[in-house]
């Protein structure tokens, strides 16, 4: 990957659920490229498509019809196994839902992708103490998640898809279920680590105010990507 190949690229992507003997599109002709370290925020509403694109974006379903390519590799040219592994070394993920692991800290959750990785252990858990430092959980590495507020769920997850310096980190609602002022606390935090890493993300949130912060936003209606000016 040089400097001018998108971290992510859309093209024409079209997808669509079957409902009985019915399809229905969800989306019909999706384009979006994501320059190195640029922040994205995707507007849309409720069903219209954005989780069905984000996990398309991510490599974790498959497409009807376009292309997507991360950092300059076509998924579907890709085995299922080569796919994992480019999504693992490129991608991060944040949810609405923090998907932390319940007996474990906020430290060995932020540090689970590198533990997978076999980075070892004392290596992982400095560059994971560093990313909860970056997001304001310095004093929380120890904390199991039912000890952490819902803030501070999302901001350990957070650490977490960026814990490996992904090319892009695709976030579905990340601040969905906080409260206004948590809810930018955290999308803030989620641009700073992004942007102190380089990492380009994709935000979809229902947040206006919140999209504003990003370098650009699009809207998802009727199956295609619109800009959205300021
Ligand atoms: P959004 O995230 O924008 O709310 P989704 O991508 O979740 O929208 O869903 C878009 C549309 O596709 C909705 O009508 C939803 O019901 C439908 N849909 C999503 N996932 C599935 C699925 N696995 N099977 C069938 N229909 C689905
Ligand atoms: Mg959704």
């Amino acid at each position: 990957m040089n400097d001018v190949t998108p971290v992510l690229l859309a093209e024409h992507v079209a997808k669509a659920y079957r409902d009985g003997a019915a399809a229905v599109p969800v989306l019909r002709d999706v384009n979006l490229s994501v320059a190195r370290g640029e922040t994205v925020a995707i507007l849309g509403a409720s069903g219209s498509g954005k989780s069905t694109l984000l996990h398309l974006l991510g490599g974790l379903d498959a497409l009807d019809g376009g292309r997507v390519a991360i950092a300059g590799e076509t998924l579907s040219g890709l085995s299922e196994r080569a796919r994992g592994a480019l999504r693992n070394r490129r991608l991060g993920f944040v949810y609405q839902f923090h998907h932390l692991l319940p007996e474990f800290s906020a430290l060995e959750n932020a540090a689970m992708p590198l533990f997978i990785r076999r980075t070892p252990r004392a290596e992982a858990l400095a560059r994971a103490k560093a990313a909860l430092e970056a997001v304001g959980l310095g004093h929380r590495l120890e904390h199991l998640p039912s000890q952490l507020s819902g803030g501070e769920r999302q901001r350990t997850a957070i650490a977490r898809a960026l814990i490996t310096e992904p090319a892009c980190v695709l976030a579905d609602e990340p601040t969905g279920n906080l409260d206004e002022e948590t809810a930018a606390q955290v999308f803030e935090s989620l641009l700073t680590l992004a942007r102190g890493r380089g990492s380009a993300i994709v935000i979809v949130t229902h947040d206006r105010d919140l999209a504003r912060r990003c370098d650009r936003t699009v809207r998802l209606a009727d199956g295609v990507l619109i800009p959205v000016e300021g």
